[in-house]
């Protein structure tokens, strides 16, 4: 597992704020801008799949392969 790179994608389905969770790390239960308790998590394996785009407006877009 040494070195092995993994990653979740966390969204804030209200403000649209986003993070990458590292493996193992605990995550976030709330949004730690707006509060929000309705966040998405994006396994990376499904990450691989998404084509994710930010637009110029500030919200996220994101594609299901
Ligand atoms: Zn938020």
């Amino acid at each position: 597992m040494a070195g092995e790179e993994h990653r979740d994608l966390v969204i804030c389905n209200r403000c649209l704020w986003a993070a990458s969770l590292l493996k193992g790390s605990s995550g976030f239960s709330i949004c730690p801008l707006c509060g929000s308790e309705k966040l998405e998590t994006i396994p990376v394996n499904d990450y691989e799949s998404h084509k994710m785009s930010i637009t110029k407006k500030g919200s996220i877009n994101i594609q299901f392969g």
